[in-house]
């Protein structure tokens, strides 16, 4: 792979879940999750995703790992083309590509100690030469991420959503990834202890050069870790910019409401930013709008926006917006 090349390359992804109905389970519609996203990732860089609800963030993360079938387009990891790949084809992706969830609990065995927790990756991917190994690796990778090593013995009920995120985090990194997919990691965890695990995210990555891809709906948490935001709305992006420019002068009517909504304290920049206010909820996905899917909420809509969609293009050097006003 050429120095220079992105480590995850996203074309045109599609990911459509079709909807069946009546006694020949007949395909009447689909919903259309995520419609025809594109980006990049470099190595060592992390890459915000945000938006609301439903609009294909997390549907993006997984797609990426494979972990649903992608309906078009195309994922390139570290220059193998890994779209169709079957499960065996997966296997050393798998070790290398890393999803940390909201929810660690969901994802951990409960009957499972921490030790144990830590060490299974290892044992599927062959990663220590024996039991010893591991365990000595599994009390490395928890006072790596904060814990004592004493914990290994322990059951994951008895920790706090904290430290359960801290044991996903460790049992994550005993796979030695390149790539974390982090799907709203932080956004049941009090703020407080945000704060702390957004900061852990950030020492592990300078520690082992890590890439993320951070899906997130909270623009605080997307901002403090993000070097490029990519905002999604109702399955497409429609822009994308390095975190200043994205956060100093978003140009989509969308992301400029989502921006409004948060307080930024630099008064200068407060008192001339647009303040723009979207109305109602998201339209379905089983049926998005004709034209520019944001038409229906955007103030600034004209009438070309209810026919024509408009495409991802460069509106400043690293901004691409989707927008026919800009
Ligand atoms: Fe609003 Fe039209 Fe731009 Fe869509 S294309 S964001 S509806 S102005």
């Amino acid at each position: 792979m050429p120095p220079d090349a992105p480590l995850l390359e996203v074309a045109d992804l599609k990911v459509h879940f079709p909807i069946y109905r009546g006694v020949i389970a007949k395909q009447v519609g689909a919903v259309k999750a995520v419609d025809g996203v594109s980006f990049t990732v470099n190595p060592g860089e992390t890459l915000g995703l945000v938006g609301e609800s439903g609009c294909g963030k997390s549907t993006t993360g997984l797609a990426v790992l494979r972990m649903l079938d992608i309906t078009a387009g195309r994922v390139v990891f570290d220059g193998t083309d890994i779209t169709r790949h079957d499960r065996a084809a997966m296997r050393p992706f798998r070790r290398r590509i890393q999803m940390i969830y909201q929810d660690p609990f969901g994802s951990l065995d409960p009957r499972m100690s921490v030790a144990a927790l830590i060490a299974e990756p290892m044992i599927v991917h062959k990663l220590a030469a024996n039991a010893a190994e591991r365990a000595e690796r599994a009390r490395e990778l928890l006072e790596m991420v904060g814990l004592r090593a004493d914990m290994a013995s322990r059951y994951i009920h008895e920790f706090s959503g904290g430290q359960r995120q801290r044991i996903g985090i460790a049992r994550a990194l005993a796979m030695k990834p390149d790539l974390l997919i982090c799907d709203e990691p932080v956004s049941a965890l009090d703020v407080s202890i945000q704060a702390q695990i957004v900061n852990l995210f950030q020492e592990i990555q300078a520690k082992f050069g890590l890439t993320y891809l951070f899906v997130a709906h909270d623009l605080a948490v997307v901002r403090h870790i993000s070097d490029r935001i990519a905002v999604m709305y109702l399955g497409r992006i429609v822009e994308i910019a390095d975190r200043d420019t994205l956060y100093r002068a978003p140009l989509h009517p969308y992301t400029q409401a989502l921006m409004a909504a948060v307080p930024i304290p630099d008064p200068e920049i407060e008192a001339t930013r647009p303040q723009i206010t979207v109305q109602g909820e998201v339209p379905s996905a089983l049926n998005p709008p004709p034209g520019c899917r944001f038409h229906p909420r955007c103030p600034r809509a004209v009438a070309r926006c209810k026919t024509e969609e408009p495409q991802l293009r460069e509106a400043t050097s690293g901004q691409s917006v989707a927008c026919h006003l800009v």
